[in-house]
């Protein structure tokens, strides 16, 4: 852990910035340069060793913001998160994942693992007792990502953490969901953080990037595999992806006091059914998220009436967008089943208990009556279409 002791937002708005030296311009400036001087230089720079003066810049805040030592900038998250796994294992190895993980790790494990000789089991459930019963000799990775998609569940951070370090494992965290805003997982007790920054850090639904941090120590490994596989991000991205962190903890807070808002409102509206967020006292993850993340975040999920057909409620929205992604300053929704868990047998998504007639719910930063108040109307719609046909 690094001893920043500067606030979130001068974090987000000022940490690693470039000075303008030539111009004395507000902003970092932007260096497109793909070909940097070689002699007499402390740093050999080039794009793909992620050191150009912007990606270094970004490492700075991304370090700071998950209160690492360094971090590396992908060209997505799942440049991210292949990478870090593929440097930390080799052929023999095992790791453990996370059941219910983000749809392209788990086909990363299941459909790339097996060549390179690791193997590799999925936990039964999301107890610090599940993961403690896959492990093997040769276990080298947990893998945990909190609250995960799409029903919020909450793992126990420093439960998984404090066995691993028991038993000599290292610990990896899919912390997308959250942000760095609401749960900081090192100071729980994980190795390595890793985000899909095409998320909150983003934030504005424009941005493809991901991002790993860690100790120096870790990362040094990390930058060792990310140079061989190449997913470093272009300069200009790098940039832009600065300007969106300089607002991620406003947006952030803005997106978790809408979804806290909803989900109370939901809970209540008796066309709906059930309501999955940390921040409901009977979410069953509730005290677990209050002990280690400082805000609920802006996801959640909820079930529709069985009569309220939920692609006829999609259509009926006016301001909410039927969407894929998540985390944008716009509200989106999404069916799973259809979507990022259509890939799973209808057997496997019933054991996980996630219904067709679930929905997911990112918040964005738009006013919470007018939320409310479309969701309202579409339900209205779809019942009086039902009634008259
Ligand atoms: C989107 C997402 C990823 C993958 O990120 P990409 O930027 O799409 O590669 C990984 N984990 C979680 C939780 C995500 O939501």
């Amino acid at each position: 852990m690094t001893d920043n002791k500067k606030g979130l937002n001068t974090i987000c708005t000022h940490e690693g910035e470039l000075e303008d030296t030539l111009f004395k311009g507000a902003v970092s400036p932007l260096y497109m340069s793909t070909s940097y001087e070689f002699e007499d230089v402390d740093v050999k720079r080039y794009p793909r060793y992620y050191n150009t003066p912007n990606q270094e810049a970004l490492c700075k805040k991304m370090a700071a913001l998950e209160h690492t030592e360094a971090a590396l900038i992908f060209g997505s998250g799942m440049a991210a998160i292949s990478t870090a796994l593929m440097a930390f294992l080799q052929a023999g190895d095992h790791v453990v994942l996370q059941q219910t993980i983000y749809g392209g790790t788990y086909h990363f494990a299941v459909s790339q693992f097996e060549k390179f000789g690791i193997s590799y089991s999925f936990t039964s459930g999301w107890e610090v007792e599940d993961f403690e019963r896959e492990i093997k000799p040769n276990t080298k990775v947990l893998y945990l990502e909190t609250p995960s998609n799409p029903l919020l569940t909450i793992t126990d951070i420093k439960g998984v953490a404090d066995l691993a370090k028991k038993k000599g494992i290292l610990t990896m965290i899919d912390n997308t969901f959250a942000s760095p805003v609401n749960q900081t997982p090192v100071d729980l007790g994980i190795d390595i953080v890793i985000h899909s920054a095409t998320k909150y850090m983003g934030g504005h639904s424009d941005i493809c990037a991901g991002v790993v941090m860690a100790s120096q120590e870790h990362m040094d490994k990390v930058w060792q595999t990310g140079i061989c596989f190449g997913g470093s991000l272009s300069d200009y991205t790098v940039w832009l992806l600065e300007r969106s962190i300089k607002t991620m903890a406003i947006r952030v807070k803005a997106q978790n006091e809408n979804a806290m808002k909803m989900a109370t409102y939901l809970s209540q509206s008796k066309d709906v059914d059930k309501v999955y967020y940390p921040g409901l006292v009977d979410h069953p993850g509730h005290e677990l998220a209050k002990s280690q993340m400082t805000g609920f975040g802006g996801m959640l999920s909820f079930e529709l009436n069985s009569d309220i057909d939920a692609s006829l409620f999609f259509k009926e929205l006016q301001l909410i967008k039927p969407s894929m992604s998540l985390a944008g300053i716009e509200s989106t929704m999404l069916s799973p089943t259809q979507t990022s868990h259509s890939l799973m047998s209808a057997e496997d998504r019933a054991k996980q208990g996630i219904k067709d007639s679930l929905i997911r719910f990112s918040l964005g930063i738009e006013d919470i009556e007018d939320l409310i108040a479309d969701i309202e109307q579409a339900i209205a719609k779809v019942k009086s279409m039902t009634v008259t046909a």
